[in-house]
């Protein structure tokens, strides 16, 4: 069965083709720059990368082109375009509505809308993702899976802020938590390596992408996790601040004259280790200028591992300990440096780190854990698309599509 995966942001859409019986990627590729200058199409398959630059107005002709790109003749992966079966939509924000994956309906949509106020860059996008492939192939199924959704799980005390009630009653202000279909395929794929049952293990995940967020995971449910109302809760970041004092921004409006966009602009972009360092964002940046010697790098490294050390300190409490840690996103999958640094003194927990595997592990399942390390700690490549691709069949074959 032929599946299709896509994440349509606001200026670009990234895809993958999936042969899903066989869990086989047979194209992947991202159109960017929508409705920009230079907007372009990269598609890639085992046997060659094609390259279209064109003049692309919207996410309609995106998606056409990614089609008709699949079933050329010369770099197409499939004959005729039916042979898609359905398509599975990263959807950001599902708000309080999907605690799981879901077939998209005319009801759907209309909750996808309803949530726009909650991840306004990022569901107009999807929607429109949703819309045109309804506009060019109106028959086939489609399937929404969240961000948002693994974490509908946690305790209302987990998920409250201590703001007055009325804010989430009338507004809904309250942690929603993202990165979702992350943590739940390293989550179950970390059981599995680990050979504990799912429901029953307590599990740390750390993805540690250019966003990053940490999850407590008991018996196969998000209890708790760092990312909040938005992604800019929690752990240090690329470019986001995380965790601040909420003191912070109201000063700097009132003392800098600074406005909301420009307060969001400085917390979204200009802040985490790119803020501190004033280098990059890039970890490998980072690593290298600090190889070189760069205080402020250094610093950016120490303070990056530092949060992260405290969040997984307050997820043992949460859980009672953990089964496993397990490790993921680019940085989490490659670096060992933030890897040791973040469990450094954790050792009085039974987690202790085998740094030779630790300093090998990249971009592949390891157990980088100690023999005599109570905790296991694994490095697990992260794959959403392929948990959206299951879930989209999985649904599809449930509803008889
Ligand atoms: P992602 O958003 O998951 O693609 O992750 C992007 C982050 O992963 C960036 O900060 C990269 O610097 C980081 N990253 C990728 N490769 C490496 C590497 N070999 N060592 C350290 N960080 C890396």
């Amino acid at each position: 069965m032929i599946i299709m995966v896509l994440n349509c942001g606001s200026s670009s859409v990234k895809y993958q083709l999936f042969d899903i019986k066989k869990e086989e990627v047979l194209a992947k590729g991202v159109v960017e720059r929508i409705g920009l200058d230079g907007s372009r199409l990269k598609h890639m398959t085992e046997k060659k990368d094609v390259f279209i630059e064109r003049e692309i107005n919207d996410h309609d002709e995106a998606i056409e082109l990614i089609i008709k790109v699949l079933s050329d003749e010369d770099y197409g992966v499939i004959e005729n375009i039916e042979e898609i079966k359905a398509v599975g939509h990263r959807v950001v924000h599902g708000g309080e509505y999907f605690t799981e994956s879901s077939l998209i309906t005319e009801e759907v949509m209309q909750r996808l809308e309803e949530c726009i106020p909650l991840a306004p860059l990022h569901n107009p996008a999807n929607i429109m993702g949703i819309k045109a492939i309804k506009k060019i192939l109106p028959e086939i199924p489609q399937v929404a899976v969240f961000d948002t959704s693994f974490h509908q799980s946690m305790p209302d005390y987990a998920y409250l802020y201590a703001l007055p009630y009325e804010l989430y009653e009338k507004r809904k202000i309250r942690r929603y938590g993202f990165h979702g279909t992350s943590h739940r395929y390293v989550s179950k794929r970390a059981a599995e390596l680990a050979k504990l049952d799912y429901n029953q293990a307590k599990i740390i995940t750390a993805h540690l992408g250019n966003g990053a967020s940490i999850t407590a995971i008991k018996n196969g449910k998000s209890v708790d996790t760092s990312m909040g109302y938005t992604p800019l809760e929690g752990l240090v970041m690329g470019t986001r601040s995380g965790d601040l004092d909420p003191a912070i921004p109201v000063a700097l409006l009132r003392e800098n004259r600074m406005n909301p966009a420009s307060i969001d602009n400085l917390l979204n972009k200009k802040s985490g280790v790119l803020g501190i360092s004033g280098i990059s964002s890039d970890m490998r940046d980072l690593e290298k200028a600090a190889s070189k010697g760069e205080d402020r790098a250094k610093l950016a490294l120490t303070i990056y591992a530092y949060r992260l050390k405290k969040y997984i300190g307050a997820y043992l409490a949460v859980l009672g300990g953990a089964d496993i840690i397990a490790f993921t996103g680019g940085i989490g999958e490659n670096s060992s440096f933030i890897r040791e640094k973040s469990l450094e003194g954790l050792e009085f927990f039974g987690i202790i780190l085998n740094k030779e595997k630790n300093e090998k592990a990249r971009k592949k399942e390891v157990d980088i854990s100690a023999k005599d390390s109570k905790v296991k700690i694994l490095v697990i490549p992260t794959n959403e698309e392929l948990v959206i691709a299951r879930d989209t069949q999985e649904i599809i074959e449930k509803e008889g599509k």
